[in-house]
């Protein structure tokens, strides 16, 4: 099958959709192309409380123009309360390469501390050896807003609120093919169903996918985060939208969520990843001061899920203008490789 459309969004996650919605209210003609609609972070079926829900919140650091576009009436979400705790344990003793990201945050941050013990925690080792520029970069936006302690956004029925919205906008027009080629110069994306024309093309996928979906080739490597969670039900009910961080470096939680009252996510701290989820619920019903112990219900591991650095940043910078020359604009946080969060993505990136 052949079609032919304006715009055509590579992508069908948060990202991509609200540059579909994005168009379509300024009157585009636009189509989504790929599988998993909603994205790799989509609502969840847990089967203990039988029914979806997001695991992760998604919540702005910074006060957001996607957010107040977005006009959920405030009242209807909670505020989602940030705690950190247990702030001991901290060893500054360590060995570090020069220019690397624990240089930057011992030598150019004066309130280093947390900072340093949570990016421990989150990213492991690569912290001692690696610049890791985008983490930086993100690091100095959160300083500079202010990292406010209240933020508003939170969980409703378990979802957050990107996704109440995101539904709330159905139906989207989605080929749900899976991407197979791009043909830059012919300006055509060909799926495992059918070969689909574009005057403009914006891709939310990882930035890797890029090389292999068209012959350019990649002269850069880039540099990612993991992230493993442990999800727990909870016979007692909790009060949600509560969100910890584990502020001990010796310790194997690195932050926990409550998404809904019987539910309780944990991210692990990188380097604990082996510890059964027994001896990790523990520690959490711990951290909160539960008396009941949390049964383990899923867990879910997400390669490359925070984009740190590449090896070269002005060839990603040419790869990236030398595309737009071409119509093709690399959007969001995988399909640029920038550790930005959904509200600051530019959804405008095609204005021309
Ligand atoms: C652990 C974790 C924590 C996060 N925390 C926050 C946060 O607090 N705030 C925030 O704003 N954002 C956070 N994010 C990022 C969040 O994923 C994005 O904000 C949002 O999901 C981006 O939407 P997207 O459409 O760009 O990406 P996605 O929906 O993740 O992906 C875009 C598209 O690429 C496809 N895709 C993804 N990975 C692959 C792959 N390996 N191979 C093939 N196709 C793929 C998806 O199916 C989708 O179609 C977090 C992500 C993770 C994993």
């Amino acid at each position: 099958m052949k079609l032919r459309v304006d715009y055509l969004v590579v992508g069908t996650g948060p990202a991509g959709l609200l540059h579909n919605i994005n168009l379509r209210n300024r009157g585009k003609e636009v189509l989504n192309v790929g599988t998993n609609l909603y994205g790799q972070l989509r609502p969840q079926k847990i089967d203990r409380i039988n029914r979806s829900i997001n695991l992760l919140p998604i919540f702005p650091v910074v006060d957001s123009g996607l957010w107040h576009s977005m006009n959920l009436g405030s009242a209807s979400y909670k505020t989602l309360s940030l705690k950190k705790v247990n702030h001991n344990g901290f060893h500054s003793n360590v060995n570090y390469s020069k220019n690397s990201y624990t240089e930057y945050l011992f030598e150019k941050k004066k309130k280093y501390k947390i900072p340093y013990i949570l990016s421990y925690k989150q990213f492991g080792n690569l912290i001692f050896d690696h610049s890791l520029s985008e983490l930086k970069q993100k690091l100095n936006r959160n300083y500079r807003s202010g990292q406010p302690k209240h933020i508003k956004t939170g969980f409703k029925n378990g979802l957050s609120p990107y996704y109440n919205f995101l539904m709330s906008q159905e139906p989207y027009s989605v080929a749900r093919e899976a991407v197979r080629n791009i043909d830059i110069e012919k300006k055509a994306v060909t799926t495992d169903k059918s070969t689909i024309e574009f005057n403009k093309l914006i891709f939310t996928l990882p930035l890797t996918k890029i090389f292999e979906f068209t012959n350019i080739q990649q002269n850069f490597d880039i540099i990612c985060g993991d992230a493993k969670f442990y999800t727990y039900y909870s016979r007692k009910k909790l009060y949600s939208n509560h969100l910890y961080y584990d502020c001990n470096i010796d310790t194997n939680i690195y932050r926990l969520f409550i998404p809904q009252e019987n539910i309780v996510v944990v991210q692990l701290a990188r380097n604990s990843w082996n510890i059964e989820p027994n001896g990790i619920g523990k520690e959490a019903a711990n951290l909160m001061n539960l008396e009941h112990s949390l049964q383990h219900v899923h867990t879910n591991s997400y390669r490359k899920c925070y984009p740190l650095d590449v090896t070269d940043s002005n060839e990603k910078e040419r790869l990236i203008a030398g595309l737009e020359k071409k119509d093709v604009y690399l959007s969001g946080r995988f399909g640029r490789w920038k550790y930005i969060d959904l509200h600051e993505v530019d959804y405008e990136v095609h204005k021309n």
